[in-house]
């Protein structure tokens, strides 16, 4: 049985491990921005609109990462809130973390 990754109303979720979703987050509070600026910088002189608009988006940018960040990055057994723990065991139950297990995998 092959497992679609897009339709069925998203009963069957993505399976993505919180190493991957760490990766997204921190694309979308560095990677989005330093690209925002680079096309600030592009724009600099054309003085479109846009321009104007680039600071705002790149906040916006940083706010969601962290609303992800505080959504996403969950201890699997306790559910707490991991902030910056990169380590292998959950600061506030103590278990192991598994950076790769992809939940809903029995
Ligand atoms: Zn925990």
């Amino acid at each position: 049985m092959t497992i679609t990754r897009e339709g069925d109303g998203g009963k069957e979720a993505v399976r993505v491990s919180l190493r991957q979703k760490k990766c997204t987050v921190f694309t979308l509070m560095l990677g989005v921005p330093a690209l925002l600026y680079l096309i600030a910088m592009a724009l600099e002189r054309t003085g479109l609109d846009v321009y104007e608009a680039i600071p705002a988006m790149a906040f916006f940018a940083v706010i969601a990462g962290v609303l992800l960040h505080v959504l996403w990055m969950r201890c699997p057994h306790c559910g707490s809130w991991l902030e910056r723990n990169d380590g292998e065991y959950c600061q506030n139950c103590g278990k192991r973390i598994d950076w790769d297990a992809k939940p809903g995998k029995e």
